[in-house]
């Protein structure tokens, strides 16, 4: 598949009506690296909210897909009644994301697949007991939760199975064995998940834990690798762009950062725009940034509160990121050779373009959010951060004599025409 096709058919699948509803906050598993595990107090979620959450969040005129989740949400009672719930709202996809404890039962499984449950996400961080367990710190766990996603496979071939995993310095190398492991047992979807450094992952494992993606980058590359088998597909979160140099359509779709920080977080991260960081993010700002997958996101906002306003006159054109890869083909063509002759041809009529880098159109002046906002909410920020300011560079920039000064290009023009478009200038 050609990556116009296959970043395309990406962006029609995250254009669905995606709903997460957290009915747990509670595990049978203690992962070591759990984002929410100081959270768990052992409570499920009030029953009127989550029918009113499944209720109102559905969006007629959309392709509807509830995940009820966040922690383990096998373990509430009334699980089953909420797939059903789901069901008689007509979501067309009722899924799970579980640990597998609550599935290792004939009883369980013919419960909910009767209910409707359609698709079931499986944790899995190794391919072998030693390393899972280790990581789950549950002994027997790996075990347990592969008999009975085999169990699933042979009993109820219609529903659908898929694996995610969250990469850490531990099980980084067996990265690309762990996916040929259970591509051996017919399963094709994979999301891999990146270690973000928050909660008891930072405090107690952060030595243990946390890898640094350029040593490691030859794991990564031969994992994505494995995206252009026929029937895999593989999705990523929380990966920053540039570890995806040659598989730019694996990069996650820049909009995922609304759901990071309006949603959950957002009495965190809301303050902090809305003073112009005068309310600073205390509990990590500058503990944990440097391994942030957020940390563009925060830095820029506040890198650009220093920055003087642009002057810009009529020989100035500003090329702005877009919200989609296929609003950049509609305006700038198919090839990068398309966008790369209108470059030359605005050069040649002696445009400086602005948000450009210096190996593309020589001026390297770029806007900052502080030149183009209208107001100061977080809907704003984050908004133009991923329609405009959110820009990249290759891994391989960093032998650039403009490294330092350059932004690089909007995530889209990467995601459109890969990272290849850059060239380093020595
Ligand atoms: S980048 Fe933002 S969210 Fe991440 S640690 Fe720093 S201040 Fe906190
Ligand atoms: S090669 Fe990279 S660092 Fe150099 S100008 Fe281009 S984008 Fe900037």
């Amino acid at each position: 598949m050609n990556n116009e096709v296959n970043i395309l058919s990406r962006e029609k699948v995250t254009k669905q009506n995606r709903v997460w509803v957290r009915i747990a906050s509670a595990c049978n598993n203690r992962c070591i690296f759990c984002l929410d595990s100081n959270a768990h107090d052992g409570t499920f979620t009030d029953d009127e909210i989550v029918k009113k959450q499944i209720e109102e969040w559905f969006k007629s005129g959309y392709d509807n897909r509830v995940i009820i989740s966040w922690w383990e949400a096998s373990i509430n009672p009334k699980f089953t009644d909420y797939i059903k719930y789901a069901k008689k709202i007509w979501y067309s996809r009722v899924q799970t994301v579980t640990n597998g404890n609550m599935f290792a039962s004939e009883i369980f499984c013919k419960k909910v697949f009767e209910a409707w449950l359609e698709e079931v996400t499986f944790s899995f961080h190794g391919h072998n007991e030693k390393l899972h367990d280790y990581l789950v710190d549950t002994p027997g766990a790996f075990k347990k939760s592969l008999k009975w996603l085999i169990y699933i496979k042979k009993y109820y071939p219609q529903i659908i199975i898929n694996i995610d995993i969250v990469v850490n310095k531990i099980n980084i190398k067996f990265l690309p064995e762990i996916i040929k492991f259970f591509m051996r047992l017919w399963v094709y979807e994979f999301d891999i998940l990146q270690i973000i450094p928050f909660w008891r992952w930072f405090q107690d494992n952060k030595d243990k834990l946390f890898y640094n993606i350029e040593e490691n980058i030859k794991y990564l590359q031969d994992t994505w690798k494995l995206s252009k088998i026929p029937w895999m597909y593989i999705w990523t979160n929380r990966f920053p762009a540039e570890a995806f140099e040659w598989y730019e359509e694996l990069i996650q779709d820049p909009r995922k950062i609304k759901s990071e920080v309006m949603w959950e977080s957002r009495h965190f991260f809301e303050p902090f725009i809305e003073s112009n960081w005068e309310k600073i993010l205390e509990e990590c700002y500058g503990i944990a940034c440097d391994i942030c997958f957020l940390n563009q996101y925060c830095n820029d906002f506040i890198k650009n509160q220093s920055k003087e306003k642009l002057e810009l006159d009529q020989s100035c054109e500003i090329i702005r990121g877009e919200e989609f890869p296929s609003q950049v083909l509609e305006k700038y063509w198919k090839q990068k050779e398309d966008f790369i002759n209108y470059i030359n041809l605005r050069i040649s009529e002696w445009k400086k373009l602005i948000n450009i880098p210096k190996c593309l159109g020589w001026t390297g002046i770029y806007e900052t959010y502080v030149d183009i906002k209208d107001n100061n909410t977080i809907e704003d920020y984050t908004y133009k951060y991923i329609t405009n300011t959110y820009r990249k560079k290759s891994l391989r920039c960093n032998n650039c004599t403009y490294y330092n000064d350059c932004e690089g290009i909007h995530i889209n023009f990467v995601r459109t025409y890969w990272f290849s478009i850059l060239k380093p200038i020595n």
